[in-house]
């Protein structure tokens, strides 16, 4: 009796830590599909583009994003247009918080709001750029250096809804 009594209860909590889990997974921003194409209008969503791009990885790192510390410890551009200023660490061109499904494009060629799936990526869209980013080249964010560079240079099959 005590036995059931216990094990129930212990069900119940992994079923609230569960949702609490889906929850935490939702607001972290794991792009889904359905949730990214919403912003897409009908006629696009129906025939989105294929096309090779260049897809690199980067991460909030002043490696990947081209910024160092001072000896002030504040972050600061040190390469491209905005070289010497304050970098804001983790925030997109866009003023997005940088998460997986964050890519960086040429935005001549992929306006902000552009939605993708990149074969072994998964879906995302277009909140960022990079100096480096140019033409039919991607940068797709990942959380960790070791996960950027694990990606590595790859040339992809990549879906293209854009938003206009
Ligand atoms: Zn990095």
């Amino acid at each position: 009796m005590m036995k059931t009594g216990v094990s129930k209860r212990w069900a119940s909590g992994m079923a609230i830590a569960a949702l609490l889990l889906a929850a935490a997974s939702g607001l972290s921003g794991c792009a889904t599909r359905s949730s990214l194409l919403r912003t897409i209008p009908e006629h696009r969503r129906r025939n989105p583009e294929k096309m090779e791009l260049l897809v690199t990885g980067y991460c909030p790192c002043g490696k990947c994003t081209g910024w160092r510390r001072n000896w002030l410890l504040i972050p600061v551009y040190t390469s491209g247009p905005l070289i010497g200023q304050r970098k804001r660490v983790g925030m997109t061109s866009s003023g997005t918080l940088a998460q997986p499904g964050t890519i960086a494009a040429d935005t001549r060629l992929f306006p902000y709001g552009t939605v993708m799936y990149v074969p072994g990526y998964g879906y995302g869209r277009v909140e960022d750029t990079g100096g480096k980013i140019v033409g039919r080249h991607i940068d797709v964010f990942f959380r960790r250096h070791s996960q950027a560079e694990a990606w590595g240079r790859r040339k992809e099959m990549v879906t293209v809804w854009r938003p206009d």
